[in-house]
């Protein structure tokens, strides 16, 4: 059941190699060693292939904690198992691999060991002179470690055996010699330098002296001694008899040996064996077995030259599938090549696509933005021009009613004439537009005995009487004559650009159309008359200075007062004054009568004749 516990430790390196990582390292390691160990045991019953697996698994384990004497000697375990299938090359560059890691951490031993199976591997290969110096080698490192005589007594051992096989028995005796020395009672090696002696002494023909040897191996060492070493004693026994000419003893006990040899791979042996048995038949006149032995010699040496051949074609067919996967790695690598250089087009292509997807998204943004601001422009525009529009419309408006509502501040909502208000906020105008050397007549005409006509007929028949005197001044004044209705009945005319004696007419004129005028009062017809007096601004040239047309004005007034006193429907214009120098227009105003009787003031008079009141 042992195979059964190495698999279980297998499968938990396996196992814990994917679960642990790198914690709990030492428990890893002790778990490694312990499936060395159960590998080695299992090795000693079995010595096949099968185990190679398991030994890689323990090899990459402990070379991945650094478990350097286990991987060595798995390198070394597997290097032995090539060799013994004849895979000398494949043996030789691992024994080479585990001598250099040997030296790399520090290990003498273990290179000396490693040395010794190298030698054992060119012996096979019959290569004395390589053994030669890897011997030498292993001596000096053995020589230098000192007090481990056990591998000073392997180092002899591997000598002897190489002056054995390059026929210098004399020199194998001496290292033989020594090697026992040194073993003193470490009974396998003993055993082991007891046989090569015993071959020493058969190649020397002392059969006899082989004999006695043989004999102290089968008394101390037979039973605790390995199959290799049992069959190299029946050899050597066999041997010894045909020598001393027992040749029945001889076919007996090779054909014990050669019981041994079956299911073994130990082809040499079986080989010497079966030449053994030829030539102790032959010896006894038996020479169809003598024959027969020969054939099955010759048959064994041939399978061995076979395993040779096969070796050499299986590293000739190696190196072919090396070069072979060299060529297929090199056209992976240059598939890598293009593949990764396509890789970096792509990335660049999709580089470049993105690039441009960008720009465009750029661009259409912009685009969106820019349409955004037209069209918010267009819509500021649009509402700023509406409501510039609005604001024309109210201005206009506003303009409108400022105009209606000052034509009505400036109308007299009963005659539909200007009022005073608006006869002050243009008269200063008039006063300056008036052309030099050009007289503005200032006249005033209220109707006579008003209250008469209200009392008799009633309020809204003067008001009726009003109006139709308002249209009888209208129609008796020019367009640019300002036509104002000064209060109740009384009416203000001013006629600019217009002579003394013009605007005597004009008095005139009205006063008679009023007189003739049939004003219509509750279906009857009502005669009226009014008076008027005026003044011409400036009074005079010369004092156009002093007399303001305010005064001008109140000079009129004084004018429409006389012609009441005097008459009633008439006119008296308060002309001119007759020495300016000596005019004093505040004391005229106050005394304009006096001033009037005296003459100072020229007169003009519808009525004539007519005597100033005192
Ligand atoms: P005189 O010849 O001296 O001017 O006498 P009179 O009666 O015309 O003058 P008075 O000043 O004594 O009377 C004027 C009257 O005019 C008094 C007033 O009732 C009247 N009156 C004033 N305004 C209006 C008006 O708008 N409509 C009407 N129907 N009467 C008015
Ligand atoms: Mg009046
Ligand atoms: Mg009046």
């Amino acid at each position: 059941m042992s195979w059964l516990r190495s698999v279980w430790y297998y499968c938990l390196i396996l196992f814990s190699y994917e679960i642990y990582g790198d914690e709990d390292i030492v428990v890893q390691k002790q778990t490694i060693s312990t499936a060395f160990e159960q590998l080695k045991y299992r090795m000693e019953s079995e010595h096949e292939l099968s185990v190679l697996p398991q030994l890689r698994v323990i090899r990459n384990q402990a070379k991945h904690y650094a478990q350097r004497t286990i991987e060595i000697q798995t390198i070394l375990i597997e290097a032995s198992i090539r060799q013994h299938f004849g895979d000398y090359k494949h043996s030789l560059s691992m024994h080479y691999q585990a001598l250099e890691l040997a030296e790399q951490v520090g290990k003498p031993r273990i290179m000396v060991e490693t040395l010794l199976a190298i030698i054992d591997l060119e012996l096979d290969l019959e290569r004395y002179d390589h053994a030669q110096r890897y011997v030498n080698q292993a001596t000096q490192i053995a020589q230098a470690l000192n007090q481990d005589d056990e591998l000073l007594v392997h180092v002899k051992l591997w000598r002897a055996k190489i002056y054995l096989e390059k026929g210098s028995f004399r020199q194998a005796l001496y290292e033989l010699e020594l090697g026992q020395k040194l073993a003193k009672n470490n009974s396998p090696l003993s055993a082991r330098l007891l046989l090569i002696e015993a071959q020493v002494a058969l190649r020397l023909g002392n059969y006899l002296v082989s004999r006695t040897l043989l004999n102290e191996f089968s008394i101390k060492y037979m039973s605790s001694a390995d199959d290799k070493s049992q069959l190299d004693y029946q050899l050597a026994l066999a041997e010894s008899a045909l020598q001393a000419g027992e040749f029945s003893e001889a076919i007996e006990l090779a054909m014990k040996g050669l019981e041994q040899t079956f299911h073994t791979r130990y082809l040499e042996e079986q080989a010497s064996l079966q030449r053994l048995l030829a030539s102790a038949y032959a010896q006894l006149s038996d020479y169809q077995q003598a024959h027969l032995y020969l054939k099955r010699y010759s048959l064994t040496e041939r399978a061995l030259d076979q395993q040779k051949r096969n070796n050499k074609v299986l590293q000739l067919e190696a190196q072919y599938a090396l070069a072979h996967q060299q060529q297929q790695v090199s056209l992976l690598e240059k598939d890598n090549a293009i593949q990764a250089q396509q890789i970096v087009q792509h990335e660049q292509t999709l580089e470049n696509t993105k690039l441009t997807q960008q720009r465009w998204l750029l661009i259409g943004l912009l685009c969106f933005a820019a349409v955004l601001f037209v069209y918010w422009r267009w819509q500021n525009r649009r509402y700023t021009s509406k409501l510039e529009m609005q604001v024309a419309e109210r201005t206009a408006e506003l303009k409108e009613r400022n105009k209606r509502l000052q034509t009505l501040s400036f109308t007299d909502s009963l005659t539909g004439l200007s009022n005073r208000h608006y006869f002050f906020s243009t008269i200063d105008s008039q006063i300056n537009a008036l052309p030099e050397k050009h007289d503005m007549i200032f006249c005033i005409v209220d109707i006579d005995h008003f209250k008469k006509i209200n009392d008799t007929y009633g309020h809204a028949a003067g008001d009726l009487v009003l109006q139709s005197f308002a249209d009888i001044l209208k129609q008796c004044t020019r367009n640019s004559d300002l036509l104002v209705r000064w209060g109740g009945e009384e009416f203000l005319l001013v006629m600019p650009d217009m002579s003394r004696r013009d605007a005597q007419e004009a008095v005139e004129r009205i006063r008679q159309q009023v007189e003739r005028f049939p004003f219509i009062v509750n279906g009857q017809t009502v005669q009226c008359t009014c008076s008027i007096g005026f003044a011409p601004y400036p009074l005079t040239p010369d004092l156009q200075e002093q007399v303001s047309w305010e005064q001008v004005l109140e000079l009129a007034d004084s004018g429409l007062y006389l012609a009441k006193e005097v008459h009633r429907n008439t006119w008296i214009g308060l002309d001119s004054v007759r020495q300016p120098s000596a005019f004093d227009v505040e004391y005229t105003l106050k005394h304009y009568k006096e001033q009037v009787r005296q003459g100072n003031i020229v007169v003009s008079s519808s009525y004539v004749g007519a005597e100033i009141p005192a």
